[in-house]
């Protein structure tokens, strides 16, 4: 992948365990990395990864951190010296943290990442917009959207997606922090025409309808996740 003249590498890490998708962005020309959400026990493979790829991890960021949350990204912190950077209110039981919050901007070698609040799967959850793709985190399942969960506010989450989300273009990519239904990568296009119709009924509609898919279990997905 080529962006802006400059050679970055976009590496998708899913975990055995839990599911859960983790991204490791870097900057070839400058050695250096990130990685958005590890997946708990893939620790290993992260640190291979760059070591293959001749990068310095320099950053640990979570879109947002659930009460039972089981990464490990202090163990990736500890070997690689990367700083922690998290949401405002997220709970990652350590002071090392770097807190952000929406309209941040996080830089790598010459790397620029957007720091977007997306609260509503969680009160903590901020969104990374790096070149054209979006890491959003739970905030979408890529068949709807993730207002599951007792930490689920569809309020805040009606907010986030008519004000940060979906005036972003077309054609960014939005990749999720769990796979749906085997899908890894959506346009925000799709995923706007989707919601538009239960979006335009309005911000109580909206509440009204994430509610009753919470009661349902359905979430318009077929998940019960609660991570
Ligand atoms: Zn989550």
């Amino acid at each position: 992948m080529i962006a802006h003249g400059v050679p970055v590498i976009f590496r998708p890490v899913e975990g055995h365990a839990t599911g859960q998708i983790g991204y490791v962005l870097g900057d070839s020309a400058d050695g250096v990395a990130v990685v958005i959400d590890p997946p708990a026990g893939e620790t290993e493979l992260i640190l291979a990864l760059l070591t293959e790829s001749g990068l310095r991890l320099v950053m640990v960021l979570r879109t947002h951190v659930h009460a039972n949350d089981t990464g490990n990204c202090a163990a990736l912190c500890e070997r690689t010296g990367a700083v922690l950077v998290s949401g405002e209110t997220a709970r990652n039981g350590s002071d090392a943290v770097r807190r952000v919050g929406h309209g941040d901007v996080l830089t790598f070698g010459g790397q620029v990442i957007r720091v977007l609040a997306t609260p509503g799967h969680t009160p903590d959850c901020v969104s990374y917009l790096w070149h054209d793709r979006l890491m959003c985190g739970d905030t979408f399942d890529l068949g709807s959207c993730s207002a599951e969960g007792s930490e689920a506010n569809p309020a805040e989450l009606y907010d986030s997606l008519t004000r940060h989300i979906f005036p972003l273009p077309d054609q960014v990519l939005v990749f999720p922090a769990h796979a749906m239904k085997a899908r890894r990568v959506a346009m925000l296009a799709e995923l706007r025409a989707r919601l538009t119709p239960v979006l335009a009924r309005g911000r109580d509609a909206f509440i009204t309808e994430m509610a009753s898919r919470q009661r349902s279990g359905s979430a318009g997905s077929g998940s019960s996740r609660a991570y």
